[in-house]
């Protein structure tokens, strides 16, 4: 097994959790089995409790594990399947030595950051690469080097080296070069300093990743090469993506990133041919044609919150040859000013995952637009709750149907908790979280589009469709296409011919399995119903 550490150097949001991503890409393009994993610095013990404003979405794995965004890309961009092994905090390592001193694990030793900490990293590190079979193990250390929460995952890292040999370890440091415009230059101090304070720790990078805005000279790189001690061919630009995100592995490629990399792992392998990825990004960058999808949600300002979401719209476009633009609709803005004025010319209309009141009746709304015009709709957990809803009152005629988690005390609990679920306390328990089965209904519109009887699909919610009103709203028109085969629970409904158009709601999350060649069916079909509605 050989080993890539990634670190970030000068400030965040360099996108080294793409990076790692995209080189990933680059390596399985290699005939290499690929693994990837992160290590975030953070005390939180999972981001699932954290704020999507601060953070971004939270990532859904198979296994339930609520994690980093950055994982998202590791499983968009490469075939690994992640579970909760592969995204490590801080938090965690604590609460498992914590735990280890209460039972006297430690025998009375003093329990200390160097060795317990690191050991507990280590250990994990060994973990996951022997829980995959694969060639090569990506990690991604969370954060900047130079912040204190990161040291012991770099103290960790450089032990692990020394103990699995230098030879089978690659280090690569993603760094910025700014240009500064009064200068009218790029800037390599801000990376030399970062890599001192790596060398500091005894960490000496096999390549650099430059993120800047402008091409590297020749003289640039021979510059960042003698003063950070790296070869000249080492020194990779990787330059702010004109179009998109899937042209990253591209410019890696171009940098020949891959080659030093094999040569310096000793991994003889042919090159990689990217001709399908490139015709991806072709149809991606120049689209034939285009839709525009309103995303009526909550967390409008922040483009993260709904990452993945974004990124199966890309790729369903990509299906069709056919640029998606995704326009943020405040929900409480179709509150104030009415759906028409905030929907009109929209292809489509999705829904998204969401908690909490804020903006609910401004999405009920706008799935009564989406309904009555029939503009496809796309409800994703929280939007096919929503629809349930709006089916509930406008054509149920159920009033003051809603959901418990908006109205405890609305006559028509449409949607509610199961009764097991109404004793949990604690925050993030009652979740029904991860891969759960899903049988599809013969004939409907999931049915021929998933083109399988047995699906399984990611969760992250609480409430559920409540059955007592199922056989009342199939008679209405609803069609009921996809049931959990364990708990006879609703997973994902339609409108019949006579109450919508193209309108599907499902209660899990089918953006966390979309891929770039390999877009999520239910996202291919809303794209394909939008260029139909738009023709
Ligand atoms: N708030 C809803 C629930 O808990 C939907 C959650 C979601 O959309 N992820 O059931």
């Amino acid at each position: 097994m050989k080993y890539i550490f990634v670190t970030g150097g000068v400030i965040s949001s360099l996108g080294k959790g793409l990076t790692a991503a995209a080189l990933g890409t680059l390596l399985e393009h290699r005939g290499l089995r690929v693994v990837i994993q992160k290590f975030d610095p953070y005390l939180n013990v999972d981001p699932g409790t954290m704020n999507p404003y601060q953070h971004g979405e939270v990532y859904v794995l198979d296994d339930g594990a609520e994690t980093d965004l950055d994982l998202g890309h590791y499983e968009r961009f490469t075939h690994c399947r992640l579970t909760r092994m592969n995204n490590l905090t801080s938090g965690q390592i604590y609460e498992t030595i914590i735990a280890q001193e209460r039972r006297g694990d430690y025998l009375g030793k003093t329990v200390q950051v160097v060795p317990h900490v690191t050991d507990e990293i280590k250990k994990r590190i060994r973990l996951v690469a022997a829980s995959q079979p694969a060639d090569i193990l990506i990690t991604e250390i969370g954060g900047t080097t130079g912040d204190i929460e990161g040291l012991p995952f770099l103290e960790a890292i450089r032990q692990f080296a020394l103990e699995v040999g230098m030879e089978n370890v690659f280090f690569i440091h993603v760094t910025l070069v700014p240009y500064i415009h009064v200068a009218g230059e790029l800037k390599t101090k801000p990376t030399q300093q970062s890599v001192a304070k790596l060398r500091e720790i005894g960490i000496i990078p096999h390549a650099l990743i430059c993120r800047s805005e402008r091409p590297l000279s020749r003289e640039v790189r021979q510059k960042i090469s003698m003063f950070c001690n790296v070869p000249v061919e080492a020194v990779i630009e990787e330059l702010d993506v004109a179009h998109s995100i899937y042209e990253v592995p591209l410019m890696l490629q171009k940098e020949k990133l891959d080659d030093l990399l094999c040569r310096r792992l000793r991994l003889n392998r042919p090159h990689a041919r990217m001709s399908a990825w490139r015709n991806f990004v072709r149809r991606v960058i120049q689209p034939r044609r285009c839709v525009t999808i309103a995303v009526v949600g909550k967390y409008v300002e922040l483009r993260d919150a709904y990452k993945s979401i974004y990124e199966s719209l890309t790729h369903a476009g990509a299906y069709h040859d056919c640029g998606v633009k995704a326009v943020n609709v405040d929900a409480e803005e179709i509150e104030r000013d009415g759906a028409a004025r905030k929907l009109k010319g929209m292809d489509g209309i999705l829904v998204p995952g969401g908690f909490g009141n804020r903006g609910t009746e401004g999405k009920i709304t706008a799935a009564a637009y989406a309904r009555k015009f029939r503009k496809p709709y796309l409800g994703l957990c929280l939007g096919m709750q929503i629809a349930v809803i709006e089916f509930a009152r406008h054509v149920a005629g159920l009033r003051k149907a809603n959901s418990t988690e908006f109205d405890e005390k609305t006559p028509d609990p449409v949607i509610s908790l199961l009764e097991e679920q109404k004793t949990v306390v604690q925050k993030g328990a009652s979740m029904r979280l991860g891969s759960w089965p899903c049988k599809l209904v013969k004939g409907t519109r999931a049915a021929s589009l998933y083109r399988h009887s047995m699906i399984s699909e990611r969760h992250r919610h609480r409430y559920e469709f409540n059955n007592a009103y199922r056989h009342h709203f199939e008679k209405l028109g609803m069609v009921f296409s996809g049931i959990s085969p364990r708990n006879d629970l609703v997973e994902i409904v339609e409108m019949g011919p006579a109450v919508g158009g193209w309108f599907l709601g499902c209660q899990f999350h089918p953006e966390f399995q979309s891929k770039p060649n390999h877009p999520h069916p239910l996202f291919r079909g809303f794209i394909e119903a939008a260029l139909s509605a738009k023709q």
